[in-house]
């Protein structure tokens, strides 16, 4: 697959362009921990970017750097095509939890962004419906979460993030808490998510197969300090796009990349 593992090449303007992020924590004994360091990259507008590395490299950091949850220590992020008084664009999020609101229904839940940016209630609701729909949820708009399995509550939570438009979805280990069977079913909703809608995402995942099958380009972070090891673009007409994950997984080129990227990580695994 040798123009799956060129080093990829935006076709587009980025959107987002990190350059030399870094982010230093202070550590409880008075010290400092270096998280990431001289990070810089690109997304650009309708790219997938998913995002693997050992654990600890600092991939929540950076994805919280991106949406403007946490300041860096050094670098800067600039964003594309903002809208006028706009610092940032809209950013959708989702997290390992669902964290939906217990006293609320999946309807109530999904606008929930709506009625905060004080948007037309309407509008909205109709909006939430119809991503309802897209995740699989129809018919249960008015379940609350409890009656909601784990799978079904990260759907609700993938429609909320989506409900305000966002420029860009980022997602952090969306699929990490769930059976390995409900992963593999949302991981292949995702996937039809992202080509009937085209959305920009930042992806964190621990699952490089996950990464591969998702993704437009894998961005491979080092132990910390973190910083970029490779970049591998996944060509978006790749023999088993639009297929299911096991039949991904017999697809020669899929495990060609899936291992290169495996061994890109593997190297950078500290044994304890
Ligand atoms: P990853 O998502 O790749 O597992 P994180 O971004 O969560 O990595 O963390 C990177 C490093 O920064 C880890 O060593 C972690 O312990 C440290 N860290 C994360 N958040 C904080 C914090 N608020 N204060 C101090 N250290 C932190």
């Amino acid at each position: 697959l040798a123009d799956g593992v060129a080093a990829p090449r935006l076709t587009r303007e980025p959107f987002i362009r990190v350059e030399q992020i870094g982010k230093r924590y202070g550590s409880r004994d008075g010290g400092t921990v270096d998280a990431v360091e001289t990070v810089s990259f690109s997304i650009a507008e309708g790219e997938f970017v998913s995002v693997v590395g050992p654990s600890g490299c600092g991939k929540t950091t950076l994805l919280k750097i991106i949406g403007g949850l946490l300041e860096p220590s050094s670098g800067t992020i600039s964003y594309g095509g903002l809208e006028a008084g706009r610092k940032r664009p809209r950013l959708g999020m989702v997290f390992q939890d669902a964290v939906l609101l217990p006293w609320r229904t999946v309807l109530q839940n999904v606008s929930l962004p709506i009625e905060v940016m004080r948007r037309d209630a309407a509008a909205g609701v109709s909006l939430a419906r119809d991503l309802i729909d897209l995740v699989g949820l129809k018919g249960f708009e008015d379940k609350y979460p409890n009656e909601l399995s784990g799978g079904m509550q990260q759907r609700a939570s993938i429609a909320r993030a989506l409900v305000h438009d966002p420029a860009i979805l980022l997602m952090d280990e969306p699929f990490g808490a769930l059976d390995a069977q409900t992963r593999t079913v949302l991981q292949e909703e995702v996937s039809r998510l992202r080509r009937q809608m085209n959305y920009t995402v930042l992806f964190i995942t621990h699952s490089v197969e996950e990464a591969v099958y998702l993704g437009d380009r894998v961005v491979v972070m080092s132990r910390r300090p973190g910083h970029i090891k490779a970049e591998i673009a996944i060509p978006r007409n790749a023999g088993w796009r639009g297929k299911e994950i096991e039949d991904a997984g017999n697809h020669r080129d899929f495990n060609e990349v899936r291992r290169h990227i495996w061994e890109l990580v593997r190297s950078e695994i500290v044994r304890e």
